[in-house]
């Protein structure tokens, strides 16, 4: 079942777009319009429906907030179209033109990631529209080249996957619980109203849900520490803490989606803790 949606928050559009098998789509994905601005082009799979929801408007610029392929999937399909920019952060430019990693459940919901080399690497911290100014913010974590566009004077904050849930079951290999938290610490620091998050948009509540999960994610990494020292292997942790194994989901994608990679993602963050600051 393929699914597309359209939202108007204000002056912003949005287009949600998903892809089920067995009923609605376990995953949904937002890409933005406000002033001319295309924030995420969506998976590669929802090429018909990005660009049908294009045609009225008047598209100048896209921003791409990091390189996984539900946000990258159609920058070069929509450039085929219309003469416009696409800006992202300068190693989300590099990543693009490499293999980006995924997996069965990845290709079937999303599709395949395309080579992009046509993105155009943004080394400033601001990024204009005709109307607005948006402050760029780092926030790895989830990816190491990930931005989020901050527009202070309205208090929009497109926090790309920074968000998404305030409880996570399940990380993707190389992320990093570490500088997640460092990143929704940034972000929580900030003034802002509507958190367009985007896989769950919301226009209240957005500042405490992202509380929520920073919290959720300090007294994770504070548990896998707590067991590690105690010597207990990735797999023994995550059942001392009361966690289960997404089986299904982590044999379909080899790996790369598994709650025991949240468990080596905090073992790996505290390695390299260890490296820079030996105790
Ligand atoms: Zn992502």
């Amino acid at each position: 079942m393929r699914y597309k949606k359209t939202h108007r928050f204000g002056p912003i559009e949005s287009l949600e777009t998903g892809r089920g098998y067995f009923g609605p789509p376990p995953v949904k994905v937002h890409s933005f319009f406000v002033d001319g601005l295309l924030i995420d082009t969506g998976p590669p799979n929802a090429k018909a429906a990005l660009l049908d929801w294009l045609a009225d408007k008047n598209l100048q610029q896209i921003f791409v907030t990091h390189h996984h392929e539900d946000h990258s999937g159609n920058v070069k399909v929509i450039q085929n179209q219309y003469n416009v920019e696409a800006y992202s952060s300068v190693l989300c430019t590099d990543l693009v033109k490499g293999k980006v990693q995924t997996s069965i459940p990845q290709l079937l919901f999303w599709g395949r990631p395309e080579y992009i080399d046509t993105l155009t690497p943004i080394q400033k911290d601001v990024f204009e529209t005709p109307n607005h100014r948006f402050a760029l913010i780092p926030i790895p974590g989830h990816a190491p080249d990930q931005l989020a566009l901050y527009e202070k004077e309205q208090g929009w904050l497109f926090s790309a996957d920074a968000f998404v849930s305030p409880v996570i079951k399940y990380f993707m290999k190389k992320e990093s619980m570490a500088e997640q938290i460092q990143s929704l610490k940034r972000l929580l620091a900030l003034d802002f109203e509507w958190l367009l998050c985007c896989h769950k948009p919301l226009l209240k509540g957005g500042k405490y849900q992202l509380q929520q999960k920073c919290n959720f994610l300090e007294d994770y990494y504070g548990q896998v520490v707590f067991y590690h020292q105690k010597g207990h292997s990735a797999g023994s942790i995550l059942s001392l803490m009361g966690k289960k194994e997404l089986w299904f989901q982590k044999l379909l994608s080899q790996n790369n989606l598994s709650a025991i990679n949240m468990v080596h993602s905090v073992l790996r963050d505290e390695a390299k803790k260890q490296l820079i600051n030996p105790s």
